[in-house]
């Protein structure tokens, strides 16, 4: 059995989406539009670092066609 090394991080405390957050792609920060998060690999119960990334409405929603889904898990 492998051993479950990113169970005991906090993987969300980098990804809450507080007043200060910014769109990763473009700058834009939450006061001016709305963020959500981005599961890079479209899976939206991976929540690992490095899987998730904060992005506004129209970088996620480039980043979605791309991979050909939409994922608004978490607005
Ligand atoms: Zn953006």
């Amino acid at each position: 059995m492998t051993t479950r090394k990113s169970a005991r991080k906090r993987a969300q405390r980098k990804y809450r989406i507080t007043p200060d957050s910014r769109c990763e792609r473009c700058g834009i920060s939450r006061r001016e539009t709305i963020l959500t998060r981005n599961h890079k690999d479209g899976d939206t119960f991976n929540n690992e670092d490095d899987n998730i990334e904060i992005l506004c409405f129209p970088c996620h929603a480039e980043t979605d066609m791309d991979a050909g889904l939409w994922g608004w898990s978490q607005l």
